[in-house]
């Protein structure tokens, strides 16, 4: 399973961050995933919930973003949201259109707490 590599070296980064930052503890990690990134939160969400345990991030709860799709008109640039289906401009009906982004996959922030 591809997310059990994926949760193992997000927990790395934090991890090299933490003693980076000097950080006392997180609290949550906040990841923004996009529906193309090829990544399933539920299955990332399970992986991670199993390596954690036992490591310094076992009292860290993971919290997935999900990214949406925008679409973009290559005629007049306007941006709508994917998930409406056009397949036309609802401005100026160009059957030009562009899908952008939803193929992000980062750490938004994480939420760290003094003790
Ligand atoms: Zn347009």
């Amino acid at each position: 399973m591809h997310e059990i590599s994926v949760a193992a070296a997000l927990m790395r980064r934090v991890l090299a961050e933490k003693e980076a930052r000097k950080l006392e503890r997180i609290s949550q990690i906040v990841l923004q995933i996009g529906p193309m990134s090829g990544i399933m939160p539920d299955a990332l969400q399970f992986a991670y919930d199993s390596l954690r345990e036992g490591t310094q991030l076992e009292g860290t709860e993971l919290v997935i973003h999900s990214a949406e799709l925008t679409t973009c008109c290559r005629h007049c640039l306007h941006l709508f949201d994917s998930r409406l289906m056009h397949t036309r401009c609802p401005r100026c009906g160009s059957e030009e259109l562009q899908i952008m982004g939803g193929d992000e996959f980062f750490i938004q922030y994480l939420v760290t707490e003094k003790v």
